[in-house]
């Protein structure tokens, strides 16, 4: 099955509901940096969460960039979403393993720790907005319904999945997020969120083949309108060029230092793994760029 998202409406059109089912992204991810179980489900959480928050607030060029800035054994994570639905992530510490919870499930909460759960958004304005809050939970759905309901004001309500196998490949990942528009009742939203806790293990379900359009109807109800399905994909944007643009925000003395000690650079991208060299003429080029732009 490839990855999709899926956009509904329910019956009264006061709740929003976005779900996708994503194995192929964080499959990607977790090839990309060889991530073990605990940062595979940070990683691939905070991958979907990332997608349907795109997917619920982005239009055009615009992206933003989630940042879980904890203290626990995996470290901060920071994934960027565009309005394309493309998405990259990255987390410090992809060898992370921990024993599993009482009812089996990995320990995210405990891989994650204490600290911040902080979103960037770009969109095409002079400063970019962040918005943060307390990470609250580390279940990491948890926080991002927390950051939406406390920081923009939307009374949401999250789910997100990721089954790791123990070969360390991914057996899925998907999820919901679900959105009371300023009409809903309290009734409406009482009854969607009784639906929802009644919900079997997201997990389960996806493994045993539901699909994005079945998790909108189980939970707004088979009446629900389903208004679009987009494909969602790991895409990572570097170039040369980015690189030389990040190079060019180091001290002078940093530069000089590749220049004439090392006679050269090579940066590896976070997200991708791609490499990027810089031989000595290129880093005394953007020596020269950087001096220039400074006069
Ligand atoms: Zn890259």
């Amino acid at each position: 099955m490839t990855d999709y998202l899926v956009k509904a409406i329910d019956k009264t059109k006061n709740l929003r509901l976005l779900t996708i089912t994503a194995k192929g992204v964080v499959s990607e991810a977790q090839k990309l940096q060889d991530t073990w179980s605990a940062s595979s489900a940070v990683l691939g959480r905070t991958l979907v969460g990332g997608l349907l928050l795109a997917g619920a607030q982005l239009t055009d060029k615009e992206e933003l960039t989630v940042r879980l800035l904890g203290n626990g054994p995996v470290g901060p994570t920071v994934v960027t979403a565009k309005a394309d639905l493309t998405v990259k992530g990255y987390i410090k510490n992809p060898h992370i393993a921990l024993p599993p919870k009482k009812n089996g499930h990995i320990d995210v909460k405990k891989a994650v720790g204490q600290g911040w759960f902080e979103v960037t958004k770009d969109l095409g304005l002079k400063e970019p907005y962040t918005g943060q809050v307390p990470i609250v939970s580390g279940e990491i759905a948890e926080d991002f319904a927390y950051y939406l309901t406390k920081s923009e004001q939307i009374p949401s309500a999250v789910g997100l999945s990721v089954f790791v196998n123990p070969n360390n490949s991914i057996g899925e990942a998907g999820g919901f997020m679900l959105q009371a528009l300023p009409g809903a009742s309290d009734e409406l939203i009482n009854k969607t969120i009784k639906r929802i806790n009644a919900l079997p293990a997201l997990s389960t379900s996806f493994l045993d083949g539901m699909t994005p359009e079945d998790l909108a109807r189980k939970i707004l109800g088979t009446d629900c309108k389903i208004l679009e399905k987009q494909d969602v994909a790991y895409k990572c944007d570097c170039s040369k060029e980015k690189y030389a643009k990040i190079l060019e925000t180091l001290d002078t003395k940093q530069l000089k230092d590749m220049i004439n000690e090392d006679h050269g650079a090579e940066l590896t991208c976070a997200f991708c793994g791609n490499k990027y060299s810089f031989n000595e003429d290129e880093l005394k080029d953007i020596l020269a760029k950087k001096k220039a732009e400074k006069d």
